[in-house]
C-alpha cells in the first residue's frame, strides 16, 4: 500500500472507530514484531487500531472483510511464533483497550474478564481472593487472557493444572464477518453443541478475535513445597522422572533443566548444586498442609533407589525466580538463541535432549535443553553469538531439523508456544492428509475469504 493508501485507510477506519483508536505510523513500532524479533521476524502492518470495545471491533471486522482487508489479531505481542506479526500487511487490532474485569465471584470460583487484560493480573484478582488460576506462562506482565487462550498457553504448572482451554467455560468472540458470538457462559459443565471455546483455544486468531472470557478457578493451595532433584546424568535423570510418574507422584511443577542448561545458570541457583550434577529435575508439590507432608514423604520413598546426588528445598519463590530467570541467561550467554518448544512423549525425553547436543555439534552451535519434563516439553536450544550473523541462520535450521526429530519420536512441533507464522510449514506433516483436511474445513466454515490472520497456523487454510 501506498502512503497516499494508508492515510486514506485510517481516516476510513477513523470514521468507523474513532480517531482516538486509530494509530499514527510513527507509533506502529512495536506492533510490527513479537517476541520472535530475536529471529528477525517483521512486519509492516497497513493500519493499527485499538477499538475501545468488543461493538467496535466487530464494526471493525466487518470493514475489514467486505474491503477484503487482513486482520491481525494482537495481545500483549510476547508470542514466541510470530502468530501476531502482520508479515503479510493488513490491520494490526490490538486488544489493549478491553481491559475490564466483568465480574469476580470468589465464593463460586468464577472471573469473567475482557480479552485484553493480563495475565498477570488474572492471577492477582484470583490470588486476592484465595483461588488459583493455574496456568503460568512466563511472560504474564505482558501477555494478555485473550492471546493466553489463543495459544492455550500453560508454563511450568500445566502439568498439573493444565493450558489456559482447561480453565475457560465461556467466550466472547467477533466471528467473521463482523458477528459477535458468545459461546459456554459460566456453568462448570454444558455440553451442549459443538466444544467452541475449545476450538477457539489454540486458534491463534485465525477463526475469531477473543474479546471476553469466563474462567472457572479453584481454591489456592494452602501450601507449596519445592526441592530441587540432582542427578548425575541424562540417563539418570529419565530413569528418576519415569519412577516418579509411574509411582503415581502428582506435583504441580516437574521441569528440568540438562547438563548444558545447569551449568549457565548453576551459578545463581538459590542453593548448593552438588558437584557432578548433570541433570536437575524442579518440582513443586502443593496441595493442603497434610497433602504436602505425605507427597513429600512419598517423594523421598520414591527417590529412594540411590540415582540421586542431592536433594535440595530452596525457599519457592527463589525457586521459580531463577527458573524464570533462564531463558535470559541462557540467551546473553552467546548474545542470542533460537529455542523451539518441542513435545515429545516423557519416555522418549533423552532421547529428544541428545538430538538437540547432536543437532548442535552438526550446526556448530552451543545447545542446552530445560523445560517442563513431566509434560515431556522440551525448549530445544541453540545458542547464537549475535556478532555472527551466519550463527542465526544455522540456529534456525537446527531447529528446523529439531522439529523433525520431535514427529520421529511421535511428538508434537509445539508444546506450548503454537505453531503461528514460524512453524507453518510444519504442521501439515504432523496432522496428515485426514486432520489437515478437517482443518481446513473448519477454517473455511468460519473464515471463508480466509482473512483473519492469514498465513498463520496453517497457509493451507487460505482459500
Ligand atoms: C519470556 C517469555 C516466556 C514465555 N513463557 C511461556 C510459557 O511458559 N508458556 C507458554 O505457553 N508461552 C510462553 N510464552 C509465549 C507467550 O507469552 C504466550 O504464547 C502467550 O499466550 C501470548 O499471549 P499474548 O497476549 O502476548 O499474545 P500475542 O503474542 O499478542 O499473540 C499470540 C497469538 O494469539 C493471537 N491473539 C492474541 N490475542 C487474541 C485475541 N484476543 N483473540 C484472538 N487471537 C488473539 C495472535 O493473533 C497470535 O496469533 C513466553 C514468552 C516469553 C517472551
Amino acid at each position: 500500500m501506498s502512503s497516499d493508501q494508508n492515510a486514506s485507510l485510517r481516516r476510513d477506519l477513523a470514521r468507523l472507530v474513532g480517531s482516538e483508536s486509530v494509530l499514527q505510523p510513527s507509533d506502529y513500532g512495536p506492533y510490527t514484531h513479537d517476541a520472535t524479533i530475536q529471529r528477525g521476524l517483521l512486519g509492516t502492518p497497513d493500519a493499527v487500531v485499538c477499538p475501545p470495545d468488543a461493538a467496535a471491533l466487530a464494526r471493525l471486522v466487518a470493514w475489514c472483510y467486505t474491503h477484503d482487508l487482513p486482520i491481525v489479531p494482537r495481545g500483549g505481542g510476547s508470542g514466541l511464533s510470530g502468530g501476531a506479526v502482520p508479515v503479510g500487511g493488513g490491520v494490526v487490532c490490538g486488544l489493549e483497550r478491553l481491559n475490564r474485569v466483568l465480574d469476580v465471584d470468589p465464593g463460586l470460583w468464577r472471573l469473567s474478564v475482557q480479552a485484553g487484560v493480563a495475565t498477570a493480573h488474572v492471577h492477582r484478582l484470583a490470588r486476592e481472593n484465595g483461588l488459583l488460576f493455574g496456568p503460568d506462562p512466563g511472560a504474564a506482565e505482558q501477555s494478555q487472557i485473550g492471546g493466553n487462550l489463543a495459544t492455550n498457553a500453560a508454563g511450568p504448572h500445566g502439568f498439573k493444572y493444565g493450558p489456559t482451554g482447561d480453565w475457560v467455560t465461556g467466550v466472547d468472540v467477533v466471528l467473521a464477518p463482523g458477528e459477535l458470538a458468545s459461546f459456554g457462559g459460566r456453568l462448570h459443565k454444558d455440553v451442549a453443541g459443538y466444544d467452541m471455546p475449545g476450538l477457539l483455544a489454540g486458534s491463534e486468531g485465525t477463526l475469531g478475535i477473543i474479546t471476553a472470557v469466563r474462567l472457572r478457578l479453584r481454591p489456592a493451595p494452602q501450601r507449596t513445597l519445592a526441592a530441587a532433584i540432582f542427578l548425575a546424568d541424562l540417563a539418570a535423570g529419565q530413569r528418576v522422572l519415569l519412577e516418579l510418574l509411574g509411582g503415581g507422584l502428582r506435583p504441580a511443577v516437574l521441569d528440568f533443566l540438562d547438563a548444558a542448561a545447569l551449568a549457565v545458570c548453576a551459578g545463581t541457583f538459590p542453593g548448593e548444586v552438588p558437584p557432578g550434577s548433570g541433570f536437575v529435575l524442579l518440582v513443586e508439590l502443593d496441595g493442603s498442609d497434610a497433602e504436602v507432608t505425605q507427597q513429600a514423604a512419598e517423594l523421598l520413598s520414591l527417590l529412594a533407589g540411590g540415582e540421586v546426588l542431592g536433594i535440595q528445598y530452596p525457599r519457592g519463590a527463589e525457586l521459580w525466580r531463577w527458573r524464570a530467570s533462564l531463558n535470559g541467561a541462557i540467551a546473553a550467554r552467546h548474545g542470542g538463541k533460537v529455542s523451539e518448544d518441542i513435545c515429545v512423549p516423557v519416555e522418549h525425553l533423552a532421547e529428544a535432549i541428545e538430538a538437540i547436543h547432536t543437532l548442535g555439534s552438526e550446526y556448530s552451535l552451543p545447545t542446552c535443553a530445560f523445560g517442563h519434563a513431566g509434560d515431556g516439553i522440551v525448549h530445544a536450544t541453540f545458542m547464537v553469538d549475535v556478532a555472527r550473523e551466519e550463527d542465526l541462520a544455522r540456529a534456525l535450521a537446527a531447529g528446523e531439523a529439531m522439529l523433525e526429530v520431535a514427529l520421529g519420536l511421535g511428538g508434537s512441533i509445539t508444546g506450548e508456544h503454537g505453531v503461528g507464522w514460524v512453524k507453518r510449514h510444519h504442521l501439515a506433516a504432523q496432522l496428515g492428509p485426514a486432520a489437515s483436511e478437517a482443518h481446513r474445513a473448519i477454517k473455511r466454515a468460519l473464515d471463508p475469504k480466509g482473512l483473519m490472520n492469514p498465513g498463520k497456523n496453517y497457509p493451507l487454510m487460505n482459500p
